[in-house]
């Protein structure tokens, strides 16, 4: 499977196609971003390109300008959802990080305060 391809096993792919219910916040042609299923803060949303690459670095080696979109649209969900104390964008990479779905998301969080560093 080529990166940027759909994944037909991708639980994220399922969602962009909506195959998967999600609830979503905010979409555009290239990004969708919806609530996660396990929240860790008040606000914990993730942001994901519609198209499939297997994780931050991959999407930004193959499409840098994607890459920044995504960054846009988190910037632009934070803003909707009045995180204007702050917020936290992680991109865990690899199951050692905690990587369990395997389709690049931001993790967005906030809406309390954020420990520094995290676990
Ligand atoms: P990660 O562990 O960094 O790969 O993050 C995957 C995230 O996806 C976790 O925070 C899960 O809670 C979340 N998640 C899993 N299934 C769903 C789903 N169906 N809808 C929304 N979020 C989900
Ligand atoms: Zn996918």
């Amino acid at each position: 499977m080529a990166a940027g391809e759909p994944d037909t096993e991708c639980l994220f792919c399922k969602i962009v196609a909506g195959d998967v219910p999600a609830t979503v916040v905010r979409e555009t042609k290239d990004v969708i971003a919806f609530a996660d299923i396990n929240p860790q803060a008040p606000v914990h949303i993730l942001v994901i390109p519609r198209a499939h690459y297997a994780n931050a670095g991959e999407l930004g080696a193959v499409a840098p300008e994607l890459a920044g979109t995504l960054l846009a649209e988190a910037a632009a969900v934070a803003a909707e959802q009045d995180l204007d104390g702050g917020y936290r964008l992680v991109f865990n990479t690899g199951a050692g990080a905690g990587q369990t779905v395997f389709h690049v998301h931001a993790h967005l969080l906030g809406g309390r305060g954020l420990t520094w560093p995290p676990g």
